[in-house]
């Protein structure tokens, strides 16, 4: 008889445009699943991330092909498509909500570098995510994670994730991949090969 495996205690869900997913974000991943002790990460590719307007996205099976590949060979990585194939804009909060009555047992922490950290309570839903969740802030680009002024006086669970400061954004890789420029030390090898093959970023001004 064999026994199903235990349930995941302890989930981070880790979201982003990914587009694509660099080698930042698989670090971030990384300190992530061993500072929290997570039995598990899941990465949430955005179907339509509503605060990010400036560039029209990669078609949603090429963000999710490059996750898959940036996250191979770690078996408590997971990909979760689950915006991908949801209406309307990618709300975290309908993902906490989802998850908590799929894995009721599971402390849920959210993985979010310094940028995102400082404009939370522009996310939507705030007042009932910011209790519901533990943040877990990694630094970015030399920022520290710190709350903007707006989250003063509202208590909320936050752990400093010790994040190696790389200046890498997915802006500056479809910036260079526009120029036909090598990304080798930006993504994962195979990242690159899929960027390579599907010829994407190649047009500045979208896809
Ligand atoms: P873009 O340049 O298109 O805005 P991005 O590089 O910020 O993209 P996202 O997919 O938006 O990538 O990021 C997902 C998450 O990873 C966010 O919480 C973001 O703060 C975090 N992150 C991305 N790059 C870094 C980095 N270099 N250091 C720390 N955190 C990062």
């Amino acid at each position: 008889m064999t026994v199903p495996p235990a349930p995941p205690r302890r989930i981070g869900l880790f979201g982003g445009s990914f587009d694509p997913p660099h080698r930042a974000h698989r670090v971030l991943a990384e300190t992530a699943l061993a500072a929290l002790a997570l039995d598990q990460l899941r990465w949430l590719p955005a179907g339509a991330p509503w605060q990010k307007t400036g560039h029209v996205l990669a078609e949603p099976q090429h963000r999710a092909a490059m996750v898959a590949l940036a996250i191979d060979g770690e078996p408590r990585f997971v990909l979760d498509e689950r915006e991908l194939h949801r209406r309307g804009p990618s709300y975290t909060i309908d993902s906490v909500r989802e998850l908590r009555a799929e894995q009721p047992q599971a402390q849920l922490f959210v993985v979010i570098g310094q940028d995102q950290y400082q404009r939370l309570h522009t996310w939507h839903a705030f007042d009932e995510l910011l209790g519901s969740v533990t943040w877990a802030v990694a630094a970015r680009e030399g920022q520290l994670p710190r709350p903007d002024a707006a989250l003063a006086g509202r208590p909320h669970r936050v752990e400093v994730l010790p994040m190696p400061r790389l200046d890498v954004s997915a802006t500056v890789i479809r910036q260079r991949a526009a120029r036909g420029e090598d990304l080798t030390a930006l993504v994962a090898p195979a990242v690159a090969r899929y960027i390579a093959l599907h010829q994407l970023y190649r047009d500045p001004a979208g896809h």
